[in-house]
């Protein structure tokens, strides 16, 4: 199935929200939706580019769903059942740019939403895991940077699907990052990132 929309949820580990505690970030215990468009997508085999010149990129590592698609309003208990694939993704951010936007009010796209800002693994067929009980490693250069378990998680994904569902129509292919944990760090032109599941399997980028 082909990528569709990319949606992000925010603030999805409390860990993660605490580590941020010094740039601003508030817990509130609220999610936070945004979204990155199709050409954010970095299949396994391309290089990342990472953004020059404009700060720190970080990784944040997540599990991503795929959608079969599910319309609008998505009941909590229905919404599993709009899941077609799962697999793990680098949601990339610039996170001095992030910073600088969110003290001014202002949205998080150009810290967010950059081309090559989406590193996706392949998807696997979603055939009724447990999403609440994975775990999910990020290495970088072969050193332990993050360690998901997504029994954390503050919205587990069926409620993520079904809040989203609230303002769109899920469609077939939609694609959803579903938080990151604690760990979030700088990348640089040259690193090696591994992202590895035994559930799900195990995923190499080069940055460039
Ligand atoms: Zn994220």
């Amino acid at each position: 199935m082909k990528t569709n929309r990319i949606f992000c949820i925010g603030k999805n580990y409390a860990e993660h929200v605490e580590e941020l505690a010094h740039l601003g970030y508030k817990p509130d215990g609220e999610c936070v939706v945004f979204m990155k468009p199709a050409s954010a997508a970095v299949p396994i085999g391309d290089p990342i580019p990472l953004p020059k010149g404009r700060g720190g990129v970080h990784h944040e590592a997540e599990l991503v769903v795929m959608l079969t698609g599910g319309g609008a309003d998505i009941p909590v208990d229905e919404a599993l059942g709009a899941i077609a694939g799962i697999t793990l993704g680098l949601d990339l951010t610039l996170r001095d740019l992030q910073t600088e936007l969110k003290n001014k009010g202002k949205p998080w796209e150009l810290s967010k939403s950059f081309d090559g800002s989406a590193p996706l693994g392949d998807f696997k067929p979603y055939l009724e895991q447990d999403l609440q009980a994975l775990e999910f490693t990020l290495h970088v250069n072969g050193a332990l940077r993050q360690h998901g378990r997504t029994a954390e998680m503050l919205y587990p994904v069926a409620q993520q699907i079904a809040i989203l569902s609230r303002t769109w129509s899920l469609q077939p292919g939609d694609v959803i990052f579903t938080g990151t944990p604690k760990g979030v760090a700088e990348l640089k032109p040259g690193d090696t990132c591994v992202l590895e599941s035994a559930a799900i399997g195990r995923f190499e980028w080069q940055c460039a």
